[in-house]
C-alpha cells in the first residue's frame, strides 16, 4: 500500500500587508526540514547587464499551464518602477542555487523577509531540490520567514519590512543591530572580497571570530547558512596553513551550525 503523502507542515495564508505568506501548521524544533522542493525554472545569475528576457522567455514558455498560472501569481515588487511581467516576478522571487545558477519556486517564493528569521533556503544539490529549514523553533501559529540578501535590515531598502526588529519601539536596541549589521556587512567585504596583498593567517581568523561574535549576537546565537559559511572559510585557511588543531576546531564548529541546516 503506497504511504500516504504526510501533511505538509505549513498552510499558505494571507499575511496582511505582505500578500500570501507561509503559516506552521504545528509546533517546530530547530533544525526541522519544512520542506524540499524542485523549481518551476532555473537561470543564470541576474546581473543588471544580461539580457533577461532572451533568457527567461523561453523558460516561461516552456511551462505547463498550472505552472505558469503558479510563475505570473507570484508577487512581482518591480512592477511599481515600470517593470511587469515575467522580468519583475523574476527579479522579486530569484533565490541562489549556486554561484552560476538561480532559480524561482513555487512556494520558496511565497516565503516571505524577516530581519530576524526563523528558517532558511538552501540548496541541496544531492536531491536537486531548494530546501527550507527552520533556523529556530517555531510555534504553529507562527509566520514561517526567512531573510532575503544580506545582514542590511529590511534587506537594504528593497521594500518595507514589517518584521518584529523593524517594527520594534526600542529605538536603541535598533540603533545596536544597525550598527552591528553594518559592521558584519564591512567584514564580510574585507573577508570575501579582499582584493588587496596577501594576508596572514592570524588576520583572517581575527575578522572571521568578530564576524562570528557580531553574527551570534545579532541573531541571538541562532545558526544559519552564513555562519556555517564563515566556520567552513576559516577551516579552509587552517587547512591551507597546515594548522591542524585550529583546522580540526573550525571544522567541528562549521558542523555543529551545519547541523541545524
Ligand atoms: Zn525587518
Amino acid at each position: 500500500m503506497a504511504t500516504p503523502n504526510p501533511a505538509p507542515m505549513y498552510q499558505l495564508q494571507q499575511i496582511p500587508g505582505e500578500g500570501r505568506g507561509l503559516i506552521a501548521r504545528r509546533n517546530m524544533t530547530r533544525g526541522q526540514r519544512i520542506l524540499a522542493e524542485s523549481p518551476l525554472f532555473t537561470f543564470p545569475n541576474i546581473e543588471d547587464t544580461m539580457p533577461i528576457r532572451q533568457i527567461i522567455g523561453p523558460k516561461v514558455q516552456a511551462l505547463n499551464g498550472e505552472q505558469r498560472r503558479t510563475f505570473f501569481g507570484l508577487f512581482n515588487n518591480f512592477r511599481y518602477f515600470g517593470t511587469t511581467g515575467s522580468i519583475g516576478t523574476i527579479k522579486t522571487n530569484a533565490l541562489r542555487v549556486d554561484h552560476e545558477t538561480d532559480a524561482v519556486f513555487p512556494t520558496f517564493s511565497l516565503t516571505n523577509h524577516s530581519c530576524l528569521s526563523n528558517a532558511s533556503y538552501s540548496w541541496d544539490g544531492n536531491i536537486m531540490k531548494g530546501t527550507l529549514h527552520t533556523i529556530r523553533d517555531i510555534s504553529a501559529g507562527d509566520e514561517i520567514t526567512i531573510a532575503y540578501g544580506d545582514h542590511r535590515r529590511g534587506s537594504a531598502g528593497r521594500f518595507v519590512c514589517l518584521c518584529p526588529l523593524c517594527t520594534t519601539d526600542n529605538r536603541a536596541g535598533l540603533a545596536r543591530s544597525d550598527r552591528r549589521r553594518e559592521e558584519m556587512s564591512i567584514l564580510e567585504e574585507q573577508i570575501w572580497r579582499w582584493d588587496g596583498p596577501p594576508r596572514e593567517p592570524e588576520d583572517v581568523f581575527r575578522l572571521c571570530h568578530d564576524l562570528q561574535v557580531l553574527m551570534l549576537e545579532e541573531y541571538s546565537s541562532t545558526p544559519s547558512p552564513a555562519l556555517a559559511e564563515v566556520y567552513e572559510f576559516a577551516a579552509g585557511i587552517a587547512a591551507a596553513n597546515s594548522d591542524a588543531g585550529r583546522d580540526c576546531c573550525a571544522i567541528k564548529m562549521g558542523v555543529f551550525s551545519e547541523a541545524y541546516l
